[in-house]
């Protein structure tokens, strides 16, 4: 009889990409992944560390488990940014944990879990690795319509906001070579919509290939509708990728271009490498290959010893770079990054919070206006699935990630079809229309 295994996985995508690999890794070892945590002899926790909400419920997590272990055995195991930022701390703090695993090290989450379980042994794994990129495990994916693929590992760029240089230790890409026969084998089982993964996705360098080059290869593999990335740094943007964005017809026409803070000063203490003005450049770049290419965002309002001025020149960047939409988050220190070791995270939450509601509101109106300019136009959405708050609509995505919901009744499409929309309302969020046939 296999141990049954429930995994949870907190955090961005390449997390969730990342929970796929393991589940590959331990089926291999005879494990057996379950969805059902009454029923698991192991639970793993995928954590992230980049935000502070994430953090809080993994201990609300550890909580439940301690009780459970109360009653019958269970091996609890962490593993992602939180394991490799708070490594022995973390195990000396919480007895409850019995092995704990970082990004680099899931080779070896197989022995230690049957160590813990045969043994009741303790278990550690965070070394970083120079080297590891996963590139021979086939993750374990979810049918449907949409794949990710990690095409590079870890950050050089040490944000002093950002724990993931530390989590996931130095950039290292995959041979493009396993990338494109992945995303082969991807059309080949009928997937769609390719996204490619990366902490600095578009800083993709193996011997001669950028990731100008990548994408492109991805893009032209017969079968695939649709090709994305994130997360790009505003640094990383030659012409040929800008191009690619611009005429490719299947790489979609949107870019997240996470921003973080309108103020030089702001972003110089962020240590982001590029000046308000520079990013402003490139904005223009982007719209001069094409007025219709959709941006998104990531903003932290309240970065140590941000002003109300400072704060200001953020807002009006939002107001004039008009994002489609946005990641808007208060600064919440991280330990051991440059932040914390250097600066005081002294603006007041409630500022911080005050701050972040204010820009929430702008773009909520920015992307209003956006969408309703929309209305009465046709889009083409890639139809992904049921919509959330009904299984008798249809949902699914614009090129422009924009989330597109239409009544089922009457309609004929299924999931990975590319269908055409005529837009009868708009939200901030979404559009809402009819099917048009053929
Ligand atoms: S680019 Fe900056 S924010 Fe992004 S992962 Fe690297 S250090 Fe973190």
């Amino acid at each position: 009889m296999p141990y049954h295994v429930y995994m949870e996985t907190f955090g961005c995508q390449m997390n969730e990409y990342d929970t796929e690999l393991v589940r590959t890794l331990l089926k291999q070892s005879g494990f057996a992944i379950t969805q059902e945590q009454q029923r698991a002899d192991v639970v793993l926790l995928n954590t992230c560390a980049v935000r502070e909400h994430a953090h809080s419920r993994v201990y609300g997590h550890l909580a439940e488990f301690r009780a459970i272990k109360r009653q019958r055995p269970l091996v609890v195991g962490v593993l992602g940014c939180m394991a490799q930022n708070l490594k022995k701390e973390l195990l000396d703090t919480q007895p409850v944990i019995d092995v704990l695993v970082g990004p680099d090290a899931y080779r070896r989450l197989p022995e230690l879990l049957t160590q813990a379980l045969l043994h009741q042994e303790k278990g550690l794994a965070v070394d970083l690795s120079e080297y590891e990129t996963y590139e021979s495990i086939v993750p374990d994916r979810t049918p449907g319509v949409n794949a990710w693929i990690a095409v590079m590992r870890g950050c050089d760029n040490f944000c002093t906001f950002c724990v993931v240089p530390y989590t996931r230790g130095r950039e290292r890409s995959r041979d493009p070579h396993s990338i494109l026969d992945e995303a082969r084998s991807l059309a080949d089982q009928g997937y769609k919509q390719i996204t490619l993964l990366g902490q600095n996705v578009n800083s993709y360098r193996y011997e001669n290939w950028d990731f100008a080059k990548l994408l492109v290869a991805v893009a032209d593999i017969p079968g695939i509708s649709r090709v994305r990335f994130t997360s790009p740094h505003p640094k990383d943007f030659p012409p040929a990728l800008l191009e690619a964005v611009a005429w490719h017809p299947r790489i979609c026409r949107h870019i997240h271009l996470p921003v973080q803070a309108g103020s030089d000063r702001i972003l110089a203490l962020m240590g982001r490498q590029y000046t308000k003005r520079d990013y402003l450049t490139l904005v223009e770049d982007i719209r001069r290959r094409g007025a219709d290419i959709a941006l998104s965002t990531d903003i932290i309002c309240g970065f140590c010893s941000e002003t109300e001025e400072e704060f200001q020149e953020t807002y009006r960047l939002v107001e004039e770079v008009q994002f489609q939409s946005a990641f808007i988050f208060k600064y919440s220190e991280r330990k051991h990054t440059i932040a914390a070791r250097k600066y005081a995270d002294d603006v007041p939450d409630a500022v911080k919070t005050d701050r972040v509601m204010r820009l929430v509101e702008l773009q909520k109106s920015i992307a209003l206006a956006k969408n309703q300019t929309r209305i009465g136009q046709s889009v083409e959405v890639l139809v992904e699935g049921n919509a959330k708050k009904s299984d008798q609509q249809w949902m699914g995505h614009t090129e422009e990630n924009i989330t597109v919901v239409w009544e089922k009744h009457g309609t004929i499409c299924a999931p990975g079809d590319l269908v055409t929309i005529r837009v009868e309302d708009a939200s901030p969020s979404t559009l809402f229309g009819t099917w048009l046939p053929e």
